[in-house]
């Protein structure tokens, strides 16, 4: 595995690949890797010949108030967790801004609401370093978690508006053995704190056999209870339950399929 610090060298390999025709599939994190990340470079082997992984804590999508200093960067041990899982180029700069950079990418609909609410600006952050980290690894295929489902939808409208021509990948919800989703902010948690950020799985889990209002209602009456957790929004979008909770000064978002008045699909 090769890692790349400067931007520069990253588009030469990705313009290099491109006329030989290798297939690239590019997976953006934010480092500080669990089994989740993981799942996104396994799904990106089965369609590129090429993985790349980025390991970058954008600075443009975190509020003033937020957690951009004290984000985790075990950089030693993502490397060897991308080496394991089979990433071929980790793209990790130093910084992907010029100091007086004044251009951004903004989708201004979908970014609207649950966590564009709550984090004013985060997806004009979130949107313009995609289009950056694609115009630099120039994948075939970028790798998204559904986890952030909010994020997904939004890089999916851009990727559609500004005709970029790479193919939005979503993966599935990873979640730990007690149900939680992984995220690098679980290590923020207590003990104590774990255990009441479990609420929120448990949650979404008994009202997806629900409809959408009834769900909404439910969640967040069950949500309010729980000992610990502050809502931040529980919403009903596009067939999915989507919910944001603190728990002390951690911040998490999950969400699950409402399958209410749906047929399993009986496919084998
Ligand atoms: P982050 O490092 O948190 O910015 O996440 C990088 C990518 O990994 C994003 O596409 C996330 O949606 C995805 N991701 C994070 N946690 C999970 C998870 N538990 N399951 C699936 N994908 C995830």
């Amino acid at each position: 595995m090769k890692v790349v610090r400067s931007p520069k060298v990253m588009q030469r390999m990705a313009l290099a690949w491109k006329r030989t025709g290798v297939k690239v599939g590019l997976v953006p994190t934010m480092g500080a890797l669990h089994e989740g990340h993981l799942s996104l470079v396994r799904l990106a082997r089965r369609r590129a010949q090429v993985v790349v992984m980025s390991v970058y804590v954008n600075p443009t999508q975190f509020g003033p108030k937020e957690d951009f200093a004290r984000y985790p960067r075990p950089f030693a041990q993502d490397r060897a967790l991308a080496q394991a899982a089979g990433v071929d180029v980790l793209f990790h700069p130093r910084t992907l801004y010029a100091e007086d950079a004044s251009t951004v990418v903004e989708e201004s609909v979908l970014s609207q609401g649950r966590c564009g609410a709550s984090r004013p600006g985060h997806f004009r952050g979130v949107a313009t370093v995609v289009t950056k980290l694609l115009l630099l690894a120039l994948p075939d295929v970028a790798v998204f978690g559904q986890k952030d489902a909010q994020q997904c939808d939004v890089i999916e409208r851009m990727v559609r508006d500004l005709n970029l021509p790479v193919k939005v990948v979503r993966a599935p919800v990873v979640r730990d053995r007690r149900g939680l989703a992984l995220s690098s902010r679980n290590r923020y948690l207590s003990a104590e704190e774990y255990e009441q950020a479990l609420a929120l799985p448990q949650t979404l889990a008994a009202v997806k056999g629900m409809g959408p209002s009834a769900a909404v209602r439910e969640a967040r009456r069950r949500l309010e209870q729980a000992p610990g957790l502050r809502v931040d929004y529980v919403e009903a979008v596009n067939g999915r339950l989507c919910a944001a909770i603190f728990v002390g000064r951690t911040r998490l978002i999950d969400n699950v399929a409402l399958t209410a008045g749906k047929r399993k699909a009986g496919r084998r």
